[in-house]
């Protein structure tokens, strides 16, 4: 039994300054062949899952195809050019045809991917693969962030999505679609799956699966699974991107049970539906946040993480301007990605030395202005680390370049290449910072950090200034989404 895998995934946040070009792909890393399937050093994922099924099993053989997963982009990337999207897709098609005697394909892809000229890239992908290898089962996995619709269902075998944000189940994911693939080559299972969009979008900030209100959606899911369902799916979408098929989706899986699979995508449905008002609210803004944040510690409430949950730039400046102004101590900003800052330190200085640069707002005016700080360089070179919090656990980790800034009264600037979100406190000791002398850490993420960092804080306090995805979407301009899509859609927008 021959399993093709490809993996080709990208968030595309089309409301990001830069398009990404098949040369950041290129510069990121395209593996192929056998390599697109080595995960040494990496942690638990998809692909590991994948791997563990076909271990298990007697005769299987996983045909490594290509890899692509990590375009080089300083933050996230906006629309993918069509020459990228249409130069890997090729590849994945000819690698499979080149292969020979492929049984079926597992696809690792991430959902919300953009491409310019391609309204549905996924389904795309698998029409393609379809139409050269005839009728062999096609079955993928999507981040829970995927925007889908029915076009992706009419296109392959079997959708498998992931059911935890922070994303903690990878692996599993990936071992769930390895072992319905190998089960319908043998024949013993038969996947008929049903498909609903409900017609909601949401900002990723509210949509950690542990948390009112998509915890009962979840929990809803783990219950059809108990009652003969294979996978019940449900992704709450990604609200950045500006595509047609923009927002939550169901994706049941049964074996050979149509009438149960529809039944119970459509109770999932409904049910998104009945919680569509709790998927929004308002989020302080930086000023507010931060203000808040310090008297929290007055209070003792203490240590805090504000989540700066919209720069996906990662130059963004407004929480560390708000910290430095309103006079806070003993804090960690843990990323502005300023690459000519930091080479200018590499090459002009050294640890130990007193410095006064201008770090971040430099990629787009929603970032916030530059901010001139000087302080005590304490640590200018490569870091690594292993990680040992929930998010990626065991995976070898490298930064080329980082510097820290000690600013005094223990205040601390990271200074990256590129966006870089702590997913626990490791990457802050690699760097040899006292993390638990902190009253305030800064990290630019939304929900992910949370696996570690709640465990850690007495509060996570999300604060929402100028950023390219913001919490209220209302505030964004969308051209390509459907009309009656809520809260954004025109129909919507006309009942305020
Ligand atoms: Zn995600």
């Amino acid at each position: 039994m021959r399993i093709g895998v490809a993996r080709f995934s990208h968030e595309t946040c089309t409301f990001c300054p830069n398009i990404t070009t098949l040369a950041d792909w290129e510069r990121g890393g395209i593996r192929y062949g056998r390599d697109a399937l080595c995960t040494e050093g990496e942690g638990r994922s998809y692909l590991t899952g994948f791997k563990e099924v076909a271990e298990k099993g007697e005769g299987v053989e996983l045909v490594g195809v290509l890899r692509a997963d990590h375009p080089a982009t300083v933050g996230m990337g906006s629309w993918i050019t069509t020459e990228a999207f249409e130069v890997i897709s090729e590849r994945i098609v000819e690698g499979l045809k080149q292969a020979g005697g492929i049984d079926g394909v597992l696809l690792s892809l991430h959902g919300a991917m953009a491409v310019i000229n391609i309204s549905r890239p996924e389904a795309e992908l698998c029409r393609r693969i379809r139409r050269a290898l005839g009728k062999v089962p096609i079955m993928v996995t999507l981040d829970l962030h995927a925007n889908e619709d029915i076009e992706l269902a009419n296109a392959c075998d079997a959708v498998f999505i992931l059911k935890t944000y922070p994303h903690l189940d990878d692996h599993e994911i990936g071992a769930t679609a390895a072992r319905c693939m190998v089960e319908t080559i043998l024949g013993s299972f038969k996947p008929a799956m049903a498909f609903r969009k409900p017609g909601v979008v949401s900002a990723s900030v509210f949509q950690a699966s542990n948390a009112y209100p998509m915890k009962i959606v979840f929990d809803r899911c783990r219950e059809w699974e108990s009652k003969g369902v294979y996978c019940a799916s449900v992704a709450p979408g990604f609200a950045y991107a500006d595509v047609p098929d923009i927002g939550a989706s169901v994706f049941v899986v049964t074996n050979g049970d149509h009438e149960l699979a529809e039944r119970c995508a459509q109770d999932l449905s409904d049910l998104i539906w009945s919680v569509k008002e709790a998927l929004t609210r308002r989020v302080p803004n930086a000023k507010e946040g931060v203000s808040e944040v310090i008297n929290m510690v007055k209070r003792g409430e203490k240590p805090v993480v504000i989540a700066y949950h919209n720069d996906r730039l990662g130059d963004g400046t407004h929480v560390l301007k708000e910290l430095i102004e309103q006079g806070a101590v003993n804090w960690c900003s843990t990323s502005i990605a300023d690459p000519k800052t930091l080479h200018k330190l590499r090459e002009e200085h050294k640890v130990g030395e007193i410095v006064t640069v201008s770090v971040g707002g430099w990629i787009d005016p929603i970032s916030g202005e530059p901010i001139t700080i000087t302080g005590r360089v304490e640590w200018l070179g490569p870091a690594d680390w292993v990680e040992t919090g929930p998010m990626g656990r065991g995976a070898k980790m490298h930064d080329d370049l980082i510097a820290v800034l000690d600013l005094g009264m223990n205040r601390h600037v990271v200074i990256s290449e590129r966006l870089r979100a702590p997913m626990s406190a490791d990457p802050l000791r690699a760097l040899g910072l006292d993390v638990d002398s902190f009253d305030i850490v800064e990290i630019k993420s939304r929900v992910h950090h949370k696996a570690f960092w709640d465990t850690w804080s007495k509060a996570d306090f999300p604060v929402d200034p100028p950023g390219t995805t913001p919490a209220d979407l209302r505030t964004l301009h969308y051209e390509n989404i459907p009309w009656d899509v809520y809260p954004i859609g025109e129909k919507w927008r006309r009942k305020k």
